[in-house]
């Protein structure tokens, strides 16, 4: 182009007629269409310039439109379908994050690795957001959920290629999340509540399907039956924060365990610690707030003495603030003594003393979970420690776990809390056992508040295609060539399961779909004998609820970037604030 223009700009100077003339000897293509266009305008004598683009929006600002920007966005969300899809199911891999600061991150969670994608595209962030919420609702299906959304997604972008407008898909895509949710609560299948047993054999089977697909699988009874025990330990509401997970490293994840009531860390400590007991039946729990150190009273305020038995009496009242407290505090009963805040070395050896163990520096969530096991209120005196301010316990003791010691407290009379306590190999190991376990109680805490379940392992999804083809069957218009693209769409779940253990998918989708015509309406993908088998039959249960919600987020997502046609990016936004203050001098700071 550079050579282009420099050669029309030699030429402008000749003649119309000569430049005529090049027009016919010239090989380039440009250069000939160039020329007959200056000499047309010579000729009719009008001027050669471009009609100026009107002005808009502020120079710099990009803008993409039409067709060409959903599509664009489509790509993009296809790109973040391929990153998480080869995770999905008991046979799916892990992906290994590095992010900025060097923390790695090995994760099977849909919604753990889209939040550390850090995604930047704007469309493609709405699927981060779909995972994420889907983590927050149900916990469970976030993977599913963005592939979902991807699939349909795809579908829909032949349709937009067509000219077929996005609002007639947007109306399709209400359309069958409908159907689907209809359907779904059709089918589901409901336990008696009221027999526990029952209950809670459903909840292990939930807790169990989500644990297959990750790290811990080959664990999953032992910790499906875990998880089910902590959750029956919460209140009626079922606070999620009541279920601590203290992680140890060490040892093997057999040796995790559940302590009905609290465990923490032991603190840190002073001399004169090791003599106190660390073991206590039945004991009186004060939980303070109260920093129990020998304060230096002239940092409060400004003491002007002159002679030696004034100081000497400052620092006596001092150590009488001090002893006062430490008295009240033993006077009270209590045995065992729990701070927020320090307990200094003077403290710890007055507490040895008198056979009373202390521990400072207690968490803030552990010292709430203590209260709401052993019952007492957190003080911020020593003044009014009654008996009905102070906790209690069967037992509490120190315990050595792995390398660590834990303060323990079990037989809580107000027991509304529990404390599950990991042990394993490497710290990014324990990390992803403490996210699956969190999908595994999320999901049991979703089947006690709800517990209409359908069979996994692609099942429904295959239950719903089929429905949702018989159903396009009776719509006219292009409504019905969507809901059948939907409705293949749906098949992604046991196709992806398939393809990442390594399966003939095409034949087991044939198969599965041949099984459902025949009305088999739990059949899928059997992950242990590549072959088909009816899940429920299989014990392959999840909830209905993170379906429905997987449904309803992914076709609100895709409807949602079906509906952007345009983007309008502003890089001069913020250019106006001030620029970031120089760091000053200061404290610290060289000269
Ligand atoms: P998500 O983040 O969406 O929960 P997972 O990796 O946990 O993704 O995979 C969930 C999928 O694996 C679900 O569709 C579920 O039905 C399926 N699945 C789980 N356990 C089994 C199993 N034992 N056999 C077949 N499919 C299973
Ligand atoms: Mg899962």
């Amino acid at each position: 182009r550079p050579l282009f223009c420099a050669s029309v700009l030699d030429h402008v100077t000749l003649h119309v007629a000569q430049l005529a003339e090049i027009k016919q000897q010239t090989t380039s293509s440009e250069l000939s269409a160039f020329c007959c266009l200056f000499v047309r305008c010579c000729k009719t004598k009008r001027p050669l310039v471009m009609q100026a683009p009107i002005i808009l929006l502020k120079e710099g600002t990009d803008t993409s439109q039409g067709k060409p920007q959903i599509i664009s966005n489509i790509n993009a969300c296809e790109v973040v379908v391929d990153a998480v899809s080869s995770t999905l199911g008991p046979r799916g891999l892990d992906k290994l994050i590095v992010d900025g600061h060097g923390k790695t991150t090995i994760s099977n969670d849909g919604a753990t690795i889209m939040k550390l994608l850090d995604i930047v595209h704007p469309a493609a962030k709405t699927l981060v957001d779909i995972s994420l919420s889907q983590d927050a609702e149900v916990g469970d299906g976030t993977t599913s959920v963005v592939l979902l959304a991807g699939e349909i997604l795809k579908c829909c972008k032949t349709f937009v290629e067509d000219n077929v407008h996005p609002q007639i898909l947007v109306r399709g895509l209400r359309k069958v999340a409908l159907l689907s949710i209809a359907r779904i609560k059709e089918i589901a299948v409901h336990v008696k509540r009221e027999d526990v047993k029952e209950m809670d054999d459903l909840l292990k089977k939930c807790a169990a399907t989500a644990l297959s697909s990750k790290v811990i699988a080959r664990q999953k009874d032992f910790f499906s039956q875990m998880v089910v025990d902590a959750v029956r330990h919460l209140d009626e509401l079922l606070p999620l924060n009541m279920i601590g997970i203290k992680k140890v490293k060490g040892g093997s994840l057999e040796e995790s365990r559940l302590i009905d009531g609290v465990g923490f860390k032991k603190t840190f400590s002073y001399a004169g610690f090791e003599m106190q007991r660390k073991k206590y039946t039945q004991p009186k729990i004060a939980l303070l707030n109260i920093e129990l150190e020998l304060k230096a009273e002239k940092e409060n305020a400004e003491l002007r003495i002159d002679n030696v038995e004034e100081y000497q009496k400052v620092v006596d009242a001092e150590w009488a603030i001090l002893y006062d407290k430490l008295e009240k505090i033993v006077d009270s009963g209590a045995k065992v003594v729990l701070s927020k805040l320090p307990i200094g070395d003077v403290a710890t050896q007055y507490f040895a003393d008198r056979d009373v163990f202390c521990a400072g520096r207690v968490p803030d969530d552990d010292l709430r979970r203590t209260i709401q096991a052993c019952g007492g209120a957190i003080q911020t005196s020593v003044s009014s420690l009654s008996d009905t301010v102070l906790g209690t316990c069967q037992l509490f003791q120190e315990e050595q776990i792995g390398g660590d010691r834990f303060n323990i407290f079990t037989g809580c009379p107000e027991a509304k809390t529990c404390t599950i306590i990991l042990r394993g190999g490497a710290e990014q190991f324990i990390e992803e056992t403490e996210r699956s376990l969190h999908d595994a109680i999320m999901i049991v805490r979703r089947t006690i508040k709800n517990d209409a379940i359908v069979a996994g392992g692609g099942a429904i999804e295959m239950e719903l295609s089929k429905y949702l083809r018989d159903y396009s069957k009776t719509v006219a218009g292009k409504e019905q060539l969507i809901i059948a693209a939907v409705a293949e769409a749906m098949e992604v779940i046991p196709r992806q399961l398939c393809d990442n253990a390594g399966f003939d998918s095409m034949n087991i989708l044939n198969r599965l779909r041949q099984k459902h015509a025949e009305g088999g309406k739990w059949f899928g993908v059997d992950i242990m004998n590549e072959d088909v088998a009816d899940n429920f039959d299989a014990c392959v249960w999840e909830p209905a609820m993170v379906k429905i919600n997987a449904i309803t987020g992914a076709t609100e997502a895709a409807a949602l970037i079906l509906s952007v046609d345009e983007t309008i990016k502003n890089p001069k936004s913020g250019a106006n604030d001030p620029p970031p203050a120089l760091p000053g001098r200061g404290r610290g700071r060289p000269m």
